[in-house]
């Protein structure tokens, strides 16, 4: 399977010479998803989840 990312180009550093960085706001399905294509593009994130523990949507 593959997949484009669209955004920063994670070759070009920003203004003050650093690669981009990317926050993601929850870990939910999409969160982790865009975790892992981010990782495949060896774009550097950090990934914040507001909830102290991992639970089961709908049981
Ligand atoms: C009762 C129920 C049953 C469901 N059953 C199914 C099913 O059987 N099959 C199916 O395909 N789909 C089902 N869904 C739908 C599915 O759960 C959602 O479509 C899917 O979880 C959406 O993913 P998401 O990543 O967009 O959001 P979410 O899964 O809601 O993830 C968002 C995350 O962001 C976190 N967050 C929110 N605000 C902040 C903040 N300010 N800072 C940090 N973290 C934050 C939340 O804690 C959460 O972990 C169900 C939904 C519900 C409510």
């Amino acid at each position: 399977m593959s997949f484009e990312i669209y955004g920063p180009d994670p070759t070009v550093l920003d203004i003050s010479g650093r690669k981009p960085h990317v926050l993601i706001i929850g870990a939910g399905v999409a969160g982790l998803a865009l975790a892992i294509m981010l990782q495949k593009a060896d774009i550097p994130f950090d990934i914040f989840e507001k909830s102290p523990e991992a639970r089961a949507v709908g049981k």
